[in-house]
């Protein structure tokens, strides 16, 4: 272990038995912008070994106000190559794979490394695809989202049966609106970002997850966790799927 892990700066609730899981560990990272590079910020510098990092976008002026590590001269780059470059400079050990690729039903297998998947999209379609590839290839997952002051989160577990997935909690919602379409304030994707990152943590060190889905306003402030309910008829986990 590194001194960057030393005794004194792992907490309890991770051990160095954690530490090596984290490092042992590969987290698919699907969408490099807002929430995808405050969570794999997050990430690498808790010590998880191997980031898969998904995105097919460029790096535009107007993504500096929300998606940390990107600066001016990153303007025009792929944002998953200048992401990793920035995640290097914090950790010249860090796993990085580059995936320059919009996810859809082929190209899904691209994450079949991971260990668990994090959905840092901002579109619907991708999103069930995520879904339906965690629900096939049973990994967990953790969906996400942030727009204006609110965001929320849920952990997608295949192993539980009776257990609602993303399918379930979206279907018949109207589409999210995407950040660039409704403002997102800062630091709403930084409080998504980190409750993401912090279920992610507890998923691969294998500690109880937050059960509901967790919805907040980082402007009031609130925090609910919220029940939510399998449908018999869903499309993606239900009987007749
Ligand atoms: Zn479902």
């Amino acid at each position: 272990m590194s001194d960057r892990y030393s005794r004194q700066t792992i907490i309890p609730e991770i051990g160095e038995k954690g530490q090596r899981i984290l490092k042992n560990s590969v987290v698919a990272i699907v969408g490099c912008g807002g929430l995808g590079t405050n969570v794999a910020e997050i990430l690498v510098r808790a010590g998880v070994g191997t980031l898969i990092l998904v995105e097919y976008d460029t790096v535009e002026l107007s993504n500096l106000q929300r998606q940390t590590l990107y600066e001016e001269a990153d303007i025009g780059k792929p944002k998953a190559d200048a992401l990793a470059l920035h995640l290097r400079r914090i950790d010249s050990d860090a796993g990085l794979v580059i995936i320059k690729e919009r996810i859809d039903e082929d190209g899904v297998g691209l994450l079949d490394d991971a260990d668990l998947l994090l959905d840092c999209t901002d579109n619907l379609r991708t999103r069930l695809v995520l879904n339906g590839y965690a629900l096939k290839a049973k990994k967990r997952m953790v969906f996400c989202s942030a727009q204006g002051m609110n965001g929320m989160l849920y952990v997608v577990d295949p192993a539980k049966k009776a257990r609602a997935c993303l399918a379930c909690i979206l279907s018949g919602r109207k589409p999210f609106k995407t950040p660039g379409e409704t403002g997102v304030l800062g630091t709403t994707v930084r409080m998504a970002a980190s409750l993401q990152a912090t279920e992610a943590i507890k998923l691969l060190l294998e500690q109880p997850y937050t059960d509901g889905l967790i919805s907040f306003d980082v402007w009031k402030p609130r925090l609910d966790t919220l029940k939510v309910m399998k449908r018999k008829d869903c499309a993606a986990c239900g009987r007749h799927r």
